[in-house]
């Protein structure tokens, strides 16, 4: 199993990595198959109009999270890392009054989202609960061509065939094209034993098989400057977040009145929450309002590990550049392991498959970076996922808001109270993190679908709206 950092931290646009960027990236895909030979095309046959519809958690919460847009903005080639925030509404509105899109490379499609895009609640598709379907028709209204895909966590998208293989993949031998090719934490500890090596510099060894050490670096450096830039930019940015629940930005005012503490030497006692607090925040406020994030490892849990590496950079004065590299490359090697074997989607797993691993991840890379020996983050990750298993996704009016906002608060918190109690002991401890993982599994499976992204149970049914 090879996941790479890059693909676990991906640089998008909020609100939600399931329902914004896989959407987006879903469109982009269909685009792409469009121009090319991999469909059987009829004889003088001429794509003239397209049609989507979006199933299951899509379609129940898709319209809060901006689903339908980001579908509009990916049949117009816009894609998630390049995609500008502030034209994304002009491009919107022009496609509603032409009802056409015109990607580059493409003639114009008729597509007007009002009838063409159809959030269907009554039927689910079999292979994921984000289920959606792109067809292309002939100016007869014959379809020509049609695909599944599904967005499964974190911007990951695949079609249904893809699924598949990487559903029986699962149960297959390890991938051996990278030299430490673990799939489990007992996998990883045990290569960690046998070469010597950190966590962080076997994943380093495996992503350096498919590119340059000065590669590797800057891409790590891109990550970190977009998480960063996404803190700054939510300290700065105050007001209303959009989509009708009226929830203000608190990250602003929080930060104005620990900035007025740290120059006047008060006492805090609650010091490291509140920085902690209030980094998560300032990520997940600028998600909801549908900036530019990092999923880490979806953008519902987006700030939970921005939070603990910029807190750690905060109150570490040695803390290097090197050290966030570990810290990532850590995390990911942690995620990818959860990615693996159980989920990261809220909409498969709940939100202990978001937040929950972005808490395990965030805690394994702060115990790398504060000296822990393997055992020591593995103990880490598990104590950080341990407290979240069981998380629900139950967001109001299908918001990434409430409660995602706060609970990357929690998150972070507890991330670096799982890290600092793992630093405590010798790495010995009673939960592998392949249990707690296989946990978290089974529990989602139990779960039912009202607390998977759905907003039919939970805080979504009793907090009234205003
Ligand atoms: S409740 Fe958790 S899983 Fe659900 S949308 Fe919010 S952050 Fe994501």
């Amino acid at each position: 199993m090879f996941l790479s950092v890059f693909d676990v931290f991906k640089i998008g646009i909020g609100p939600s990595s399931s329902h914004t960027m896989g959407p987006m990236s879903a469109a982009n895909r269909f685009l792409a198959l469009l121009l090319s030979n991999e469909w059987p095309r009829p004889t003088g046959a001429h794509v003239a109009a397209l049609r989507v519809s979006l199933h299951g958690s899509l379609a129940f919460t898709g319209i809060g999270h901006g689903t339908g847009r980001a579908v509009i903005l990916g049949l117009m080639g816009e894609v998630p890392q390049s995609v500008d925030p502030d034209r994304m509404d002009a491009i919107i509105e022009t496609v509603e009054r032409a009802g056409q899109v015109t990607p580059p490379g493409h003639p114009a499609y008729q597509f007007q989202p009002k009838t063409d895009l159809i959030f269907d609640k009554k039927q689910p598709l079999p292979g994921h609960a984000n289920g959606m379907s792109f067809s292309a028709l002939d100016r007869d209204g014959r379809l020509l061509v049609k695909r599944i895909y599904y967005s499964i966590g974190g911007g990951f998208v695949v079609t249904d065939t893809e699924l598949e293989a990487m559903r029986s993949a699962k149960t297959a031998s390890s991938d051996a094209r990278v030299p430490f090719p673990f799939s489990t934490a007992k996998a990883m500890l045990e290569m960690s034993r046998g070469s010597g090596l950190t966590i962080a510099q076997m994943k380093r060894a495996n992503e350096e098989t498919k590119m340059s050490t000065a590669e590797l670096d800057e891409g790590l450096d891109g990550i970190w400057n977009a998480m960063t830039s996404c803190i700054d930019r939510g300290l700065k940015v105050d007001g209303i977040m959009p989509g009708g629940l009226k929830v203000r930005r608190r990250a602003r005012a929080i930060h104005d009145k620990l900035n007025e503490e740290w120059r006047s030497n008060r006492l805090n006692p609650l010091l490291a929450n509140d920085w902690l607090s209030v980094y998560a925040m300032a990520v997940n406020e600028e998600n909801a309002g549908g900036g530019r994030v990092v999923t880490a490892p979806t953008n519902g849990a987006a700030g939970v590990i921005p939070a603990t590496i910029r807190y750690y950079l905060h109150f570490h004065e040695d803390a290097s550049r090197e050290d966030v590299h570990n810290f990532l490359l850590t995390a990911a090697a942690v995620g990818g392991i959860i990615k693996h074997n159980a989920s990261i989607s809220g909409a498969e797993v709940g939100c202990q498959g978001e937040v929950g691993s972005a808490a395990a991840m965030a805690a394994a890379g702060l115990a790398a970076v504060m000296g822990g020996s393997p055992e020591q983050i593995e103990n880490a990750a598990e104590i950080a996922l341990e407290h979240h298993l069981g998380m629900t996704c139950d967001p109001v009016a299908g918001l990434v808001q409430v409660p995602c906002i706060e609970r990357n608060a929690l998150g972070a918190v507890k991330a670096v109270t799982a890290a600092s109690l793992a630093l405590k002991g010798d790495g010995t401890h009673f939960v592998p993190l392949d249990a707690c993982i296989e946990t978290m599994r089974q529990t989602g499976n139990d779960m039912s679908e009202k607390y998977k992204e759905t907003s039919t149970g939970g805080l979504a049914v009793n907090v009234v709206e205003c």
